[in-house]
């Protein structure tokens, strides 16, 4: 049995006032859920939300970690860093990071085992843009950033992969349930080219425009194990609603 996951991403959004309230109304009063929960705010946002959500089952993760463990990289935060302040996960290979920062396979990778190294469990976010699928590349793609991060991993067991198409992601574009499964059903079936691994093992979360109204089809999918979600983990309630589909 995989248990549901369902994590929000709020990316760069929120103040300390903003961030308090939203934890507030997650965890008060504290929905009971078969899925675990994880809240990824900003790096600035993490011991408060470390803090707030300490008493409750809801876990806090980051967006992003160096692939070096301590020295002279200003601007950088360690995985070790983010385990002293209470974080357990983290996300790597966010599409956001790999456009915007022009993070590769191999620095996705380093980081992959520098916070595994450190503690973290990591989120693996992969997927396609609109060119990619238009070109039929999409599964050679999502294939191809999977082995580049996985390739030196002797095991899964603090590893989940999210499928986030980007051109899903903040677009209001959602894959439909049967895309997604389709997705997920051929990742899980590269896994098996990870030694040691057991695929039906490994919890895969779909991400890119995930909804309270799209959340209970997408859940549905055999391969679908929950969801990393961007701008509905803002929203407290429609928040809520998925965790509950989930
Ligand atoms: C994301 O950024 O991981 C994401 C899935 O965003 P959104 O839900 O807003 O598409």
């Amino acid at each position: 049995m995989r248990r549901p996951l369902v994590m929000g991403n709020w990316k760069m959004h929120g103040s300390r006032a903003s961030v308090g309230q939203l934890l507030d109304a997650l965890i008060r009063p504290e929905q009971e859920s078969a899925a675990e929960v994880v809240v990824c705010p900003a790096f600035v946002h993490l011991q408060q939300a470390v803090d707030v959500c300490e008493p409750s089952s809801i876990a806090v993760g980051a967006q992003d970690c160096s692939h070096m463990r301590s020295g002279a990289y200003t601007g950088e935060v360690s995985a070790g860093m983010l385990v002293d302040l209470g974080c357990r996960w983290v996300i790597l290979g966010h599409s956001e990071r790999r456009q915007y920062h022009a993070e590769s396979d191999g620095l996705v990778a380093a980081k992959l085992a520098a916070a595994l190294a450190a503690g973290l469990r990591v989120v693996l976010c992969v997927g396609e843009t609109q060119e990619e699928r238009e070109a039929g590349e999409a599964q050679l793609v999502v294939a191809s950033q999977l082995h580049a991060a996985l390739a030196e991993q002797a095991s899964l067991t603090d590893i989940v992969i999210a499928y986030e198409p980007v051109w899903a992601i903040g677009t209001g574009l959602t894959a439909t349930p049967e895309q997604a499964q389709q997705m997920h059903a051929f990742i899980r079936k590269e896994l098996v080219q990870c030694e040691g691994v057991i695929p039906e093992r490994v919890r895969l979360l779909y991400g890119g425009s995930v909804k309270a109204a799209n959340a209970s089809a997408l859940f549905g999918q055999q391969d679908i194990d929950g969801a990393l979600v961007g701008g509905a983990s803002l929203d407290a309630e429609e928040f809520r609603q998925i965790i509950a589909a989930a």
